[in-house]
This record gives C-alpha cells, sequence and structure tokens, in this order.
C-alpha cells in the first residue's frame, strides 16, 4: 500500500509539473492579435504579439487606443476645449506667460529643432494658416463647376451644402504675420504667444502617439512584438516570433490603391509619409492638398508628389515618431535636395518620389525598400 501510495505520489507530482510546464511553455509562446480602431480623427491598426493569451493582448490594444485618445484630449488637440493646446492658444496676445507641462515642453523643444533646420519649413505656429484654409473638413471633398477665387464659393458645393472658399491673398498675408516658431517664447516651463499666434501640432500629432505606445509597450513584458499604425504613421516593436523582420507598405501617390514597395524593418523604427494625396480640396480640377509651406500660406509646390521617412526610434532622445513626421512634413515643402540633407543632419532615411514618378532615396533607405515593379 505504501509502495503504491509513493508511485501514485510520484506519478501524480510527475503529471503536475510536466502540465505546468506544458502551459508555462503555452503561454510564453507569443500569439498574434489584430485589431483596428479610431483615435485622433483617424484609423488606429495593431498587430500585436502577447505571450498571456488573447485576453492580456486585447487590453493591451485598448490602452493603445486610450493612449492616443489621453493625448489627444488633454494635450494636442486645438479644438477641444480640455487641451493643453486649446488653452495655450487662448491665451495668445495676453501677454501672459502660459504654464507647459513638462510632456509639452519637450515635445515643442524637438518640434523648434525641425523647425531651425528646416529654415522654418516645418512650423508649428501655423495654426491660423490652416484654420484658413479649413483643412480640416476637407475629408472626401471635391468641389468643381464654376470658378473659385477667394471670395466666391463653387456651385458643386453650394449644392452639396459644404463651405470652401479660397483664402485671398490679403487674409493669407495679415494671418502669415503672426507665423513663425522663433516668435513664440517658452522658457522654464512657460510659454508666451503673440496675438495672432496658433500652434498646431497636426504634423506631428500621429508621430508623438507612436513614441508614448513605444513606452507604453515597453511597460508590458508580455509583449514581445508588434507594428502599430496610427493613420498611416508606423511603429515597428520588438521581433515576430519566427524572427523576420516587420513588412511597411508604401502607398504609390499616384494610384493610391497601390503598393509602390515595402520596407522591412527589425523593430524600433518609425515610418512617416507626407503626400499631396492624403488630404486636399479639388476645386475645378485645381489640387489644393494640406501640407502648407509657411513662407506663402499656400500648399506646398516644391518637386515632391510624397516622401517617407525612417527614423529609428532610440536615436535622438527617443522621439523617433515626433522627428519621422515632422521630417515628411518638413521634406515635402523643402523638395528633394534640401529635404535629403535635412533627413541626413537627423539620421533619419527618406526615400522621395518626385512628380514624375521618379524615386530617390538615401543609401541606409536602399538597405530596407524593395520596389513592387521594376
Ligand atoms: P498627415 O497629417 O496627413 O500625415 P502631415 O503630417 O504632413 O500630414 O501634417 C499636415 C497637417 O499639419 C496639416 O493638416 C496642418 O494642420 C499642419 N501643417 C501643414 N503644413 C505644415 C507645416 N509646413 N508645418 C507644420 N505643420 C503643418
Ligand atoms: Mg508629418
Amino acid at each position: 500500500m505504501k509502495k503504491f501510495l509513493q508511485k501514485f505520489m510520484f506519478t501524480f507530482v510527475f503529471m503536475s509539473t510536466a502540465v505546468c510546464l506544458l502551459c508555462t511553455g503555452c503561454s510564453r509562446q507569443p500569439e498574434e492579435y489584430r485589431s483596428t480602431g479610431t483615435a485622433m480623427g483617424t484609423i488606429i491598426s495593431q498587430t500585436v504579439y502577447v505571450s498571456a493569451g488573447e485576453e492580456a493582448a486585447r487590453k493591451i490594444t485598448e490602452e493603445v487606443t486610450s493612449c492616443i485618445d489621453g493625448l489627444e484630449q488633454d494635450c494636442l488637440s486645438w479644438r477641444l476645449e480640455d487641451s493643453e493646446i486649446y488653452r495655450i492658444n487662448l491665451s495668445a496676445g495676453s501677454g501672459q506667460q502660459e504654464a507647459l507641462s513638462g510632456f509639452l515642453e519637450e515635445v515643442l523643444e524637438q518640434c523648434k529643432k525641425v523647425y531651425a533646420a528646416s529654415d522654418g519649413a516645418f512650423d508649428f505656429t501655423i495654426g491660423n494658416v490652416a484654420r484658413l484654409w479649413n483643412i480640416d473638413s476637407w475629408a472626401g471633398m471635391q468641389f468643381s463647376g464654376s470658378a473659385v477665387t477667394g471670395g466666391q464659393q463653387s456651385a458643386a458645393a453650394e449644392k452639396s451644402g459644404l463651405e470652401f472658399t479660397l483664402p485671398t491673398q490679403e487674409q493669407l498675408a495679415a494671418v502669415l504675420s503672426c507665423v513663425g516658431a522663433d516668435k513664440c517664447s517658452i522658457e522654464a516651463g512657460f510659454i508666451s504667444l503673440p496675438e495672432g499666434m496658433q500652434l498646431d501640432l497636426g504634423a506631428v500629432g500621429k508621430g508623438i502617439a507612436l513614441d508614448e505606445i513605444r513606452k507604453l509597450l515597453a511597460q508590458h513584458s508580455e509583449v514581445t512584438g508588434a507594428v502599430i499604425s496610427v493613420g498611416g504613421s508606423i511603429l515597428t516593436y520588438g521581433s515576430k516570433p519566427d524572427g523576420s523582420m516587420w513588412k511597411v507598405g508604401i502607398v504609390d501617390p499616384f494610384d493610391t490603391a497601390q503598393s509602390l514597395g515595402t520596407l522591412s524593418l527589425p523593430g524600433g523604427f518609425c515610418v512617416s509619409t507626407s503626400g499631396d494625396y492624403e488630404r486636399y480640396v479639388e476645386v475645378d480640377g485645381v489640387r489644393y492638398h494640406h501640407i502648407l509651406d509657411p513662407h506663402t500660406g499656400m500648399p506646398a509646390d516644391s518637386d515632391v508628389k510624397s516622401v517617407t521617412i525612417v527614423c529609428r526610434e532610440d536615436s535622438q532622445t527617443a522621439a523617433g515618431g515626433l522627428f519621422s513626421d515632422a521630417l515628411s512634413t518638413a521634406c515635402f515643402v523643402l523638395g528633394m535636395e534640401r529635404g535629403m540633407e535635412l533627413a541626413e543632419a537627423f539620421g533619419a532615411e527618406v526615400l522621395f518620389v518626385d512628380k514624375e514618378g521618379v524615386i530617390s532615396m538615401t543609401e541606409g533607405m536602399e538597405q530596407y525598400f524593395s520596389a513592387s515593379r521594376q
């Protein structure tokens, strides 16, 4: 009987150890989980590899979405009354110093670096110019029919109930006199905006979100890898279970249903693209897009059709998302020659598609990019 009991105990202990080992073995094997949602007024697509089961993976993707929402609502939005940017914009011209959170102060310092290095091609004080163009109401709007010159509205737009008027040169000149990041003072936790200046972090919001998402994922050791797209700006994180590279597609700016090619990247990179196809209005066949030249107030008219930037997430004070997003806007405005120099100065890789469809890229980008068609 004693022997039987010993044998039973041994078998029981052996079995339970084996089951335990199997279980931990299972939970250590990361599983893929995908989710699509919206935040920051854009589409968030997530593929995460998590070693703690589907429920944990779902929770992490929800945390990512609320992190982006929180960033927008508490800090970055120029529309929402509870955001820090809204409060700062409200103080413009008051002569008062407005308190800055440590987070936003750091963001604005990084933005100022790109402003200075790009000779103002990227300028986060462009708010009133963007408002004049009414960029945020453009999605899917096309205007045609009667000629529209400043002040008039097209027949088609009138019919559809949508309102759009091209700004006049006088209106543009008035708001442009209040643009220029060097005219706002940021010091020791305070900011002061002159009369008529409005901050707009629209060009970097998605990139800043990527930087925050990376910090969030790093707090979850069960996340072994992820690729996350915030409205087309992409973060690669960690690694895939099979060790292969993350694949990031680049849209063909001449046919947005097609891919121009694919980037193969390890974890720890951010990718941002700016193109004239992303948001625009067409008025009688003329396209007015959403990337403005801060020196003229008009949609930038360089030799670039689209530009993609790749930044290592750990380069330059761990703000790879912010830099890739700011640099893609700046490079679009500056054009290929000066844009290439700017990207290189920030240690970023860049791929340009010019208005004839010719692709040019930095040597570093060649290692990542493979074209869809030769
Ligand atoms: P997307 O948001 O489509 O990725 P961008 O990152 O280039 O495109 O940002 C465009 C937005 O940034 C505009 O909607 C506008 O609010 C703002 N913006 C436009 N031109 C500039 C500029 N030259 N510098 C800074 N912000 C800009
Ligand atoms: Mg940008």
